[in-house]
């Protein structure tokens, strides 16, 4: 058995190989970890090699099992996440899935059933897979997914069979970018090097035009002289509407810019108390930090605070122009009085 869609992830490759191998799969999974690392591909890899009939290595992709996989017929999986405007898993939606792993399967051995982002169940939810993930049919397997199981029902946690996954690393990252032949390779080292280990975040950041405000807004800010006055905010706000006309969207892109600013600012903070290693820009970090005005230490966590103070403004539904004006303000005067 092979698991050749996810890059990475070896260690728990290896475990479910081995589980599969000894016979040994149980009814109920949660796999953990990051954002964006293979997780939900991992589960559909698992269920097309436990669906192929091919009697040698395992998925083969050309029975008929393996080619209903790819093309997401088979009607013995299901995939379930939030819904996108009400970002919860509602009663509805387990029910519909409780359901779905009492009926035997229509053409393999079981069913498997994968809640993504399951922390998203709400209570209600939750109760009621209770007894799907208590007294599971013979052929059920449910495998959810969550990158913050701190914030699943204990109920559900505790039931499920935990299967770490861990963050990629910025190689693996650059390799599953170049997956994507459209992408340059400029490109593809920007994304892997903010990925924070998470291929999800690299196209993210690539997919919302993250280069390109880093080079227009970050860039230009960090490397601002003492004084200079910023008219910079206004850039962000016009970029963030080049996404959409609705608003969730455009807010989707100031998060991206305060992620990608807050990743600048730790690296010139990393540069200030000599730590070796600058996980972001090593080339310009240095250069930032000698420039005169440059905020020290303390100026630098002030900033990092100004920071998060927006993502919560942004997160409360301010209006974003206000958001972003106070806080560049803020780095103004940090930056006037460093
Ligand atoms: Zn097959």
């Amino acid at each position: 058995m092979r698991f050749d869609s996810v890059i990475g992830q070896d260690r728990t490759k290896q475990l479910l190989q081995r589980t599969v191998e000894q016979n040994r799969l149980g009814h109920s999974y949660l796999f953990s970890g990051p954002d964006g690392v293979g997780k939900t591909l991992l589960a559909l890899d698992l269920a097309k090699a436990l669906f192929c009939r091919a009697t040698g290595e395992r998925p083969c992709g050309v029975c008929r099992d393996c080619r209903m996989m790819e093309h997401e017929t088979h009607p013995d999986v299901l995939v379930m996440q939030a819904q996108e405007e009400k970002r919860l898993i509602g009663i509805d939606q387990a029910r519909e899935l409780g359901h779905f792993l009492t009926i035997m399967p229509v053409q393999a051995e079981r069913r498997i059933a994968i809640i993504r982002e399951a922390e998203n169940l709400t209570e209600e939810a939750g109760n009621s897979l209770l007894k799907t993930l208590e007294e599971p049919a013979s052929f059920a397997l449910l495998i959810l997914t969550s990158s913050r199981i701190q914030s699943l029902l204990p109920t559900i946690r505790s039931r499920a069979q935990e299967v770490r996954f861990s963050p990629l690393t910025p190689e693996q990252i650059r390799q599953i970018l170049r997956t994507r032949p459209e992408l340059e390779e400029a490109e593809v080292r920007f994304a892997a090097r903010f990925a924070n280990g998470s291929a999800g975040r690299a196209f993210g950041i690539l997919d919302s035009g993250g280069r390109e405000i880093f080079s227009e807004v970050i860039a230009p800010l960090l490397a601002a002289g003492r004084g200079e006055a910023f008219e910079l905010s206004d850039s962000v706000a016009d970029w963030a509407r080049t996404t959409s006309s609705k608003l969730e969207p455009q807010r989707e892109r100031v998060r991206e810019f305060l992620r990608l600013l807050s990743c600048a600012w730790r690296d010139l903070l990393a540069e200030r108390v000599g730590a070796a290693e600058l996980p972001f820009m090593p080339e310009q970090s240095s250069q930032w930090a000698a420039r005169p005005g440059a905020p020290g230490v303390s100026g630098i966590l002030r900033i990092e605070e100004a920071i998060w103070n927006a993502r919560r403004m942004i997160d409360s539904n301010v209006a974003m122009n206000l958001a972003l004006q106070e806080l560049f303000e803020r780095i103004a005067r940090i930056q006037k009085a460093a």
